[in-house]
């Protein structure tokens, strides 16, 4: 049986104030008091796990350890089926400018034409199926952990398409429908989303939801 939050205190093991305030505004019904890793002024450790589940348990183990609490982290990208599942666990990497290139930072557009360059290296007809994965992972300070992955299944189009969401929600066309992630109203794409898997998934393991 998995061990339990049972209500208290959980470091969230994110310096994004984005990510923080959507994962406590999902578990505060629970009883649960979010508090960020960077309050507490914890270093992030280096990702270097290969898989999401290890770069996830990395960074949970990593908080947990440091605060003495619970600890929750995430780690999501989009793998390509025809791409061997790349970029995986390399997808915000893939989005990122070298110094040399004089402006340093994220090029989302330059990532999405990076992966659309591979595809059509593979000649028309190629596999364009993908799909975004969220890992939530949590560790307790006495070694226990718990994980859930969440998935969801698409295929990728060029040009991208819309201007809501973020990173790859251009390309995305998620499974049964045909707007992008980007062209979809945001309440619906967390309805849907991989993120939205993996927390289900903890909600019905961890609370009496
Ligand atoms: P991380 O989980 O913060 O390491 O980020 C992984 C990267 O995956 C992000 O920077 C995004 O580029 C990409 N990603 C994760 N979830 C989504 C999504 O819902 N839409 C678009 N891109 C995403």
């Amino acid at each position: 049986m998995t061990r339990r939050l049972g209500g208290g205190s959980l470091v969230i093991a994110t310096h994004n104030p984005g990510k923080l305030k959507e994962i406590s505004a999902l578990l505060e019904p629970y009883g649960i008091t979010c508090i960020s890793a960077g309050s507490l002024g914890l270093p992030e450790p280096p990702e270097t796990g290969t898989t999401f589940v290890q770069n996830a348990l990395i960074k949970a183990r990593a908080a947990s350890a440091a605060a003495g609490l619970a600890a929750l982290a995430d780690d999501s990208g989009l793998s390509v089926a025809a791409l061997g599942g790349r970029p995986g666990v390399y997808t915000a990497d893939w989005a990122e400018r070298q110094w040399f290139e004089g402006d340093p930072g994220r090029d989302w557009y330059m990532a999405m034409g990076k992966v659309e360059g591979m595809l059509q290296a593979h000649g028309p007809g190629t596999d364009r199926s993908a799909a975004f994965h969220c890992v939530l992972a949590i560790a307790w300070p006495d070694g226990e952990q718990a994980v859930y992955e969440g998935r969801c299944a698409g295929s990728l189009t060029w040009p991208p398409r819309g201007d809501m969401g973020f990173g790859y929600d251009p390309v995305f066309v998620p499974e049964g429908g045909e707007m992008t992630f980007a062209e979809i109203e945001p309440e619906k794409k967390h309805a849907i989303s991989h993120r939205a898997d993996a927390f289900a998934k903890l909600v019905a393991d961890q609370f009496d939801a």
